[in-house]
């Protein structure tokens, strides 16, 4: 490409504006992110899975294999940045589960 060549300013400009763009992908996808509604626990899923937002309000008697310090946060299968008080789920797309939540479907993750 000579130095003059249009295609060459044409990718000089998409790099210089794509860098200073850079900076806006994290809040950006945060802000996708917020505005995911949070699980209600009256949720028909979520209710037949025992959700609670905070694991300690788990019914026992129901899920005897419950332990409190199974949660979300531990869970195999949440999503999202660690530390997130809420994030999201596989099992309850396009919703925000609590970190110190519990459903029946909880997973150990790994490690
Ligand atoms: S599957 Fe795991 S992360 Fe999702 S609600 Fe149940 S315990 Fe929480």
């Amino acid at each position: 490409m000579h130095r003059h060549d249009p295609r060459r300013r044409r990718l000089i400009r998409l790099v210089v504006l794509g860098a200073a763009g850079a900076p806006l992908l994290p809040a950006l996808i945060g802000a996708a992110r917020a505005e995911l509604p949070k699980l209600e626990e009256s949720d028909p899923t979520a209710a037949a899975l025992g959700y609670k937002h905070d694991t300690n309000a788990v019914d026992r008697a129901k899920y005897p294999n419950h332990r409190p310090d199974q949660m979300c946060s531990n869970c195999n299968l949440i999503q999202g940045a660690e530390g997130e008080e809420w994030r999201p789920c596989a099992i309850f797309p396009g919703k925000l589960v609590h970190a110190n939540g519990w459903c029946a479907a909880w997973v150990k993750k790994p490690g």
